[in-house]
């Protein structure tokens, strides 16, 4: 929580004023704004301490007892941690996972997100590695506040694994805020220089920058922390192995959230955790279900999800897909000059009706695609969705009067 969700979304919604500021000039505002980074940092680190807190007041008033410190689990009912040992019917393990980097020449120069929540100052320019969920986010967060950005990654589009037309879509939508996209370029090593940084790449010329930061996935953070006489499982990846109901090959040891190779996302971790929980303690066997995990990317305009992408839908359905599809310059932009698209797509099933997929790039996609969320996890079909009442003017009625098929 400290280094991931809570921080960076209060970055984003700092970074959402700059819309805002500008896009108030058409509506009559004249506003003389200057941004203080440092005040950003502080405020968003006291929010922190508060809800540290509170977990930590959740924890006690629950009779937990905590213990500080590096952990290693020695045998099937022991931890070992500063020096004592602590024993315990059943173990569970959710230490996450932590940003990795590639093994090439200066990777020591560069930072991660970690350090990117906490920066005392903001870079004139900065390179970020890595088109997934986090290296998209900063560069939102960053361009927002001014800073250059460059993104590099070794794909053509961003966001793999993501609908095409949305990968395509929200690229667009971010080259038009100034961060300039380096796709199909691997870095071969980062060189400190007067000050800077440069990027040695394959196929472009060097990149110069003031700061270089890596969003190359994360890995299970599974080091030193199991004692090798125990024998754990693990995956290639090196997660640690857990059935359906997140126990290891140690039946008493249970795992859950990114230090497994399940979805890499908060709620679906409390899920795990509230499986295990109910299952030991309230004989109550509540299983996780990964399909219709709806997700979201925070970037500007954010982009959220959930079902099926078209590839996805393709493959288990052929030819017999549908597909609906928006694209509209949202009201509040007729005004605010602002050039920027929502894109809204739906996938249904031809034969049975059903909604596949819903995807959204645009201005409150999260919220938007949460409620769908629902209907989609209740097995909604096309026909739901046309006859629900659009609620107006909303970008979301476009989801239940979209009624071209591509
Ligand atoms: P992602 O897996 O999302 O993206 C990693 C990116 O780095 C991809 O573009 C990948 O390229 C690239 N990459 C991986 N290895 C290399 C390499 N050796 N050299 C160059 N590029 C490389 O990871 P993130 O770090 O962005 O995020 C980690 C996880 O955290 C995410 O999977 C997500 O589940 C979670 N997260 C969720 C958020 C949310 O819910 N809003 C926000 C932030 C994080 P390629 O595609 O070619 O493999």
């Amino acid at each position: 929580m400290l280094r991931g969700c809570i921080p960076k979304k209060l970055l984003i919604y700092g970074a959402h004023y700059a819309d805002y500021i500008s896009d108030a000039r058409n509506f009559g505002w004249t506003i003389d704004a200057h941004h203080n980074w440092e005040t950003l940092i502080n405020n968003k680190n006291i929010e922190l301490d508060r809800l540290h807190e509170i977990y930590k007041g959740v924890l006690k008033n629950n009779n937990v007892i905590t213990f500080k410190g590096v952990g290693n689990i020695i045998d099937e009912h022991t931890i070992s941690i500063g020096g004592n040992n602590i024993t315990a019917e059943n173990l569970l393990i959710a230490v996450g996972g932590w940003p990795s980097t590639p093994d090439i020449p200066g990777i020591e120069n560069v930072i991660s997100s970690n350090e990117a929540l906490e920066l005392k100052e903001l870079p004139k320019t900065i390179a970020i590695v890595g088109g997934g969920y986090i290296g998209v986010e900063f560069a939102s967060i960053f361009a927002s506040f001014g800073v250059q950005v460059t993104l590099v990654m070794r794909g053509d589009y961003i966001l793999r694994g993501f609908d095409s037309d949305i990968r395509k879509k929200l690229q667009n939508e971010m080259a038009k805020r100034n961060i300039s996209i380096i796709n199909n370029t691997v870095v071969k090593g980062i060189k400190k220089f007067n000050g800077k940084f440069k990027l040695e790449t394959e196929n472009t010329e060097d990149l110069v920058s003031d700061l270089v930061m890596y969003a190359t996935g994360r890995t299970p953070n599974v080091s030193g922390l199991v004692s090798a006489s125990l024998d754990m499982d693990k995956e290639k990846s090196g997660a640690i192995k857990v059935d359906e109901k997140f126990r290891t090959s140690i039946p008493n040891i249970c795992a859950i959230g990114d230090v497994t190779d399940r979805i890499q996302l908060t709620p679906i971790a409390i899920q795990e955790g509230t499986s295990v929980s109910e299952r030991l303690f309230n004989s109550n066997d509540i299983r996780v279900d990964y399909k219709n995990v709806p997700t979201a990317v925070f970037s500007s305009p954010p982009l959220a999800f959930v079902g099926l992408n078209e590839e996805q839908a393709r493959d288990a359905c052929g030819d017999k897909v549908d597909i609906f599809e928006s694209e509209f310059k949202p009201l509040i932009h007729t005004i605010s000059g602002r050039d920027e698209r929502t894109y809204m797509k739906i996938i249904v099933d031809r034969i049975s009706d059903k909604i596949l997929g819903v995807h959204m790039v645009g201005i409150d996609a999260p919220e938007i695609i949460q409620g769908i969320a629902i209907a989609v996890k209740m097995g909604a079909k096309k026909r739901d969705f046309d006859s629900t009442t659009g609620i107006h003017p909303s970008s979301a009625e476009e989801f239940v009067t979209m009624k071209n098929k591509r």
